[in-house]
């Protein structure tokens, strides 16, 4: 018998137009020769987007590491970050790019985002701002944590790189907040291959963060800051010009997915399903279940029972940021000061979810955690 060998069934594949529709874009770019700073489709996307995410002023980036780095300049920070350790290593990694010191608190069980609760005790002569997450764009307890910000005048960066197009019920999660960061990798809800934003509500903010992500150069003979090479190109905002006709689509795939898991592993023993009914629109960009002890194999044991049938599932986030080499040593990062946070990175594992995954791949994912 002959038949093409299965493609593996992975935690995430990018959702992609049919290529001839790109065609156009790139023939458009092409003709204008202009290939990058702030060109026709930049400046269409950022647009495009603002409206799109309901929110005054994006700024594009050719990643949301180098978007994080620049949000946290732009608002000049200093000393200490309170920040969650789960999460992915780029929330911490950009702390310390900016030679700031991460403070980690322990996470919310019911969200696995920070505990506003275990923020204010952190808080230090040195508090320079809170980096909660949007873990798998479920919402941060915002009102608690913008309540902290204004009561001790620190501001808050979000890390929203999960968090496209997710809507709380006052509108935009993005609104909340300083400033909020967005991620347009690959692997994202809505990608440009690489890319990030910073969504700011200030005119004067969004001039600086344009201006420290194009090396501070403010004209041809003025550079006032030392800025960084932060540009998204004409290429990867074409792309998100197209992906964006295509995105509402996308995450109505994912909604089904993540319809179809829900109702099959539902009364799994030891399989646990987090709550994802804390926000008004989901964007469905992650299916994390819980492997607890009932489950009658350990969670590594699953995720290898996984890969002997070729489907690559994912520990996010494991292991937590604050047992890291580079930050085990940081304020808040021993164990017993994060409890909930190390039992959830020990328990945790992420299954498939892409908009083109078929019902027989998810059979062939329920099937192996049923077996
Ligand atoms: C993906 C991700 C980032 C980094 O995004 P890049 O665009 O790959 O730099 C940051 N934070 C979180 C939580 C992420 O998942």
């Amino acid at each position: 018998m002959t038949h093409s060998s299965p493609t593996p069934i992975t935690v995430t594949k990018p959702y992609l137009p049919c290529l001839e529709e790109f065609l156009p874009y790139l023939q458009d770019i092409w003709s204008s020769r202009q290939l990058t700073n702030n060109g026709v489709m930049h400046q269409r996307l950022e647009e495009a987007l603002a409206s799109y995410l309901k929110v005054p002023y994006v700024s594009l980036f050719c990643n949301a590491t180098i978007a994080l780095i620049v949000a946290m300049q732009a608002l000049r920070i200093k000393g200490e970050v309170i920040t969650t350790p789960y999460s992915f290593v780029a929330t911490a990694h950009s702390i310390l790019w900016n030679q700031l010191t991460p403070v980690f608190v322990d996470i919310d069980p019911d969200t696995f985002n920070i505990n506003p609760a275990l923020i204010e005790p952190a808080i230090t002569a040195k508090t320079g701002l809170i980096m909660p997450v949007h873990v798998y764009g479920q919402t941060c307890r915002t009102a608690e944590i913008e309540e902290i910000s204004n009561n001790y005048g620190i501001p808050t960066i979000y890390d929203a790189a999960h968090a496209f197009a997710v809507e709380d019920c006052g509108g935009s999660i993005l609104r909340h907040g300083d400033l909020s960061v967005l991620s347009f990798h690959a692997t994202k809800v809505f990608n440009t291959f690489e890319g990030g934003a910073i969504i700011s509500y200030d005119k004067k903010i969004k001039k600086r963060i344009d201006l420290l992500k194009n090396f501070g150069i403010a004209d041809e003979l003025t550079v006032v800051a030392p800025g960084i090479n932060g540009k998204m190109n004409e290429v990867q905002a074409a792309f998100g010009l197209l992906q964006l006709k295509h995105v509402d689509r996308a995450i109505a795939k994912r909604r089904n997915i993540d319809r179809l898991y829900r109702e099959h592993l539902a009364d799994v023993k030891g399989i646990s399903i987090p709550r994802n009914d804390h926000n008004l629109i989901n964007n469905y960009s992650y299916f994390p279940v819980l492997v607890t002890p009932e489950y009658k194999r350990s969670r590594d044991a699953l995720y290898n029972h996984f890969r002997q049938h070729d489907i690559i599932t994912r520990r996010y986030f494991y292991p937590l940021l604050s047992n890291l080499n580079m930050y085990q040593n940081m304020p808040g990062a021993i164990k017993e000061n994060l409890p909930v946070a190390n039992s959830v990175s020990e328990q945790v594992l992420c299954l498939p979810l892409y908009p083109d995954m078929t019902e027989e791949e998810i059979n062939t994912v329920i099937g192996c955690i049923k077996a």
